[in-house]
């Protein structure tokens, strides 16, 4: 997963989980290169 702010490959998952009934899995994830966090689906 590449960061969407500086394209960066390296990130870390700060936390998953399931969406209330169970549909998406939401991910937050964060850049090691920006510092950035966004969330994936
Ligand atoms: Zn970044």
């Amino acid at each position: 997963m590449r960061c969407p702010h500086c394209n960066a490959r390296r990130d870390r998952v700060i936390d998953s989980r399931d969406s209330e009934k169970g549909a998406a899995i939401r991910r937050r994830r964060e850049c090691l290169e920006c510092g950035r966090r966004w969330t994936t689906y």
